[in-house]
């Protein structure tokens, strides 16, 4: 029997009503499989406790965090707290403490979910969003306040390194894929330095990979790209600023936020890698038992193709599949089941496959 030590940390909002269906579901499905478990251990690291205890990761957190196989997390964010702070004191600090430089982001409309793009079925995109460097390492930026004309600087810092092993990671991605099509977007026309070195790097790592077809494409242009022949995208790995942006563009045009899922890869394994469906705590409907938990079951399935446990990822989106295809739907996709529901249903439906 396998064993896979999962930390959970449901975080803020509608994070803890996905994340605990999304337990509900591997559990289930562990049971339905028979030959591994999951150890899960909770940990409260969320707003509440920063109000309360003025840290949202405690001292030697991250330290026991580094003995888990794989971090399972929810959402970040509260009214209470300004965003900059929650982002960087738990989300980026486990991002970066575990230098998880992949970002996976995966985008496609699944059966039976209906989307405001009319050629929506031909949206299969894997977008790899460079997660350690660029516009949020968080080096050098200042305002300088106290004079009349304030200023500020937002100091984005890309290395050879970093670079290096984003676009070797998207190249891997794109040779595994059917179509082995790789776009590069940055924005090299405006941003003259970073970017520069970005498309550099880049034709000099595609020459390890003849076999992927490559293009280019300038940030702005691709998402009228992405609106009008989706089609014609297969991966395309672009900076931390700019890929954030095209992923939600991505999750709405393939029906809704709450479907997507995303993975914070460290791909040496060094440290456990983390994954998150893409949505926040959602305050407009956290409490009220309707989040989308679809997000949250596809994370799982990376997660579980993360831990070796393949048949179970490929029974996971099967079953994920059937249920969208069922039409049981939560109310961003316009229907009216609760996240209760849908969680209920994706469960009997595992139990009952053969
Ligand atoms: P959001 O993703 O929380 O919500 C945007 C909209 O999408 C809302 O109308 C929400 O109801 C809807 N939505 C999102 N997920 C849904 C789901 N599973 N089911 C149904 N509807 C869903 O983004 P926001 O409103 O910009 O941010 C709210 C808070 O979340 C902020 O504090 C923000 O900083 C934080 N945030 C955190 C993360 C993260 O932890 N990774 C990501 C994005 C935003
Ligand atoms: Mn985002």
């Amino acid at each position: 029997m396998r064993t896979h030590n999962v930390a959970v940390i449901p975080g803020d909002g509608i994070g803890t009503e996905v994340i605990g269906a999304g337990k509900k579901v591997l559990e289930a499905l562990a049971k339905k499989n028979g030959d591994f478990t999951f150890n899960f251990e909770e940990f409260d690291w969320s707003s509440q406790r920063y109000l309360d205890q003025g840290q949202y990761i405690p001292e030697g957190g991250l330290e026991k965090l580094a003995t888990f196989d794989a971090i399972y997390f929810g959402a970040v964010g509260s009214q209470q707290v300004p965003d900059h702070i929650s982002l960087w004191e738990l989300r980026l600090a486990i991002c970066q403490g575990f230098d998880q430089y992949a970002n996976v982001r995966p985008a496609r409309v699944l059966p039976g979910v209906n989307s405001r793009l009319q050629h929506a079925d031909k949206i299969d995109w894997v977008i790899i969003r460079e997660n350690s460097e660029g516009e949020y390492s968080g080096n050098g930026g200042r305002v300088h306040r106290g004079l009349p004309d304030e200023v500020a600087t937002e100091v984005s810092i890309f290395s050879r390194k970093g670079i290096e092993r984003i676009h070797r990671f998207a190249f891997e991605m794109a040779q595994s894929r059917p179509r082995k099509q790789l776009t590069l977007v940055t924005k090299s026309n405006a941003q003259r330095h970073g970017m520069v070195l970005w498309d550099e790097i880049f034709f000099e790592v595609a020459k390890e990979y003849p076999d992927v077809s490559i293009d280019r494409e300038l940030v702005d242009a691709v998402t009228t790209r992405m609106v009008l022949k989706p089609e014609t995208l297969d991966v395309v790995v672009a900076t931390n600023l700019h890929a954030d942006i095209l992923s939600d563009l991505a999750a709405a045009l393939s029906g809704s936020l709450g479907i997507a899922p995303t993975a914070n890869l460290n791909p040496e394994r060094q440290f456990p890698s983390m994954f998150e469906p893409i949505h926040g705590s959602a305050f407009d409907i956290a409490g009220q038992g309707i989040a989308n938990p679809v997000g949250s079951f596809w994370t799982a399935v990376m997660m579980l193709e993360h831990l070796g446990e393949q048949l179970a990822a490929e029974r996971l989106m099967a079953a994920i599949e059937r249920l969208t295809a069922s039409g049981l739907q939560t109310k961003d996709l316009g229907g009216t089941a609760t996240t209760h529901d849908v969680t209920l249903a994706i469960c009997s439906d595992i139990e009952s496959q053969a």
